[in-house]
């Protein structure tokens, strides 16, 4: 069979997700179909509600939301890239990236996401829009730089001619052009805007001076979500999640057997997060960053009934995978692995 023959088979089957990433001029225009549909409203899916502890049911931090006509990712940990794809989705849909602070459970998955994106997209999309807190644009030189860790391999891809023959087979125009994400450095107070939506940047209680930590905010029409990426309890955080439809905060360890005092005021625990989410008074509060040690039948339910005691709105025990929507400024939906 000649190689235009089975590429018009591929493209006339209704294919999976692993298919679509193999054949990814098929699946670029079909990504362009849905751009042009009607504007999707605003969800979150978890994509990695584990920690750096290793776990085959939780990966690292990551989460993945649809609005308008944008797909973003707030933190990409190890195991999140993995989860995008089990989603259903894939790195060239995504439009916009952000990191909250860069522990490696939160960006380990860069790479994979701008490499994995560069290689399909094939110059047919537009560069990855990126914000981070400093050092996120020397990670991203030192990374895909030409002096970078992978500049050998994107030369190779750039300059040998069987990555230039599969550029091409992929809908890429000679010379190809090198990965170049659009980094902007992001601090507390920033805000970035999009279509139809707002993200407003806040400050994060964890791990500084070592590295500058940062919660995110999203604001539609249609309602909003705050993820406080790794935070203790603080008041910048209660203010940031004012009235906020959804909630996503870090619960660590069960309260009391934390490491240490510094470590609470670093992570939290799950009485604190009670009282940041009637102090801010968010209709739901969804837990994540879950520990081994509390992620058990009993614990869970334990945890869940000692919040509830304290707030009154809803409690949800994120999984990955889990996708969150709304509508009309509420909750409407909550699917998950389990159904
Ligand atoms: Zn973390
Ligand atoms: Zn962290």
């Amino acid at each position: 069979m000649e190689r235009r023959e089975f590429i018009a088979i591929l493209a006339s089957t209704r294919v999976s997700a692993s298919w679509q990433n193999s054949t990814p001029a098929v699946s670029i225009s079909s990504a362009a179909d849905d751009q042009a549909a009607t504007p999707r409203p605003l969800s979150i899916t978890l994509l990695g509600t584990g920690t750096p502890s290793p776990s085959l049911d939780r990966q690292s931090s990551g989460y993945f939301i649809e609005v308008g006509h944008d797909v973003i990712v707030w933190d990409h940990g190890p195991g999140a890239h993995h989860r995008l794809l089990q989603s259903g989705h894939r790195s060239v849909d995504v439009t916009h990236a952000f990191f909250t602070h860069l522990h490696y459970d939160h960006c380990m998955d860069y790479g994979r996401l701008v490499l994995q994106r560069w290689d399909q997209g094939a110059d047919r999309i537009a560069d990855l829009n990126v914000y981070g807190p400093p050092p996120i644009a020397r990670m991203t030189e030192q990374l895909f730089g030409v002096d970078g860790i992978y500049g050998p391999d994107i030369r190779a891809r750039i300059e040998h001619k069987s990555s230039q023959d599969q550029f091409e087979a992929r809908g890429g125009k000679l010379p190809r052009r090198r990965p170049a994400p659009k980094v902007m450095e992001i601090h507390a107070g920033s805000v970035i805007s999009g279509d139809g939506w707002k993200v407003t940047v806040g400050h994060a209680q964890h791990v500084e001076p070592y590295l500058e930590c940062l919660a995110f905010r999203i604001d539609t029409s249609e309602g909003s979500i705050c993820y406080t990426g790794d935070s203790g309890p603080n008041d910048a955080i209660v203010e940031l999640a004012k009235g906020c439809d959804i909630l996503i905060h870090m619960n660590h360890y069960f309260s009391g057997t934390e490491p240490s005092p510094a470590y609470r005021m670093a992570c939290g625990n799950h009485r604190d997060n009670a009282v940041i989410a009637k102090r801010a008074g968010v209709k739901t509060l969804v837990l994540t960053h879950l520990l081994g040690q509390i992620d058990r039948p009993s614990v869970r339910e334990l945890i869940v009934h000692e919040i509830q005691k304290v707030f009154e709105g809803k409690v949800i025990w994120g999984e990955d995978l889990m996708r969150l929507t709304l509508a009309d400024a509420r909750v409407s939906a909550i699917e998950s692995r389990q159904g």
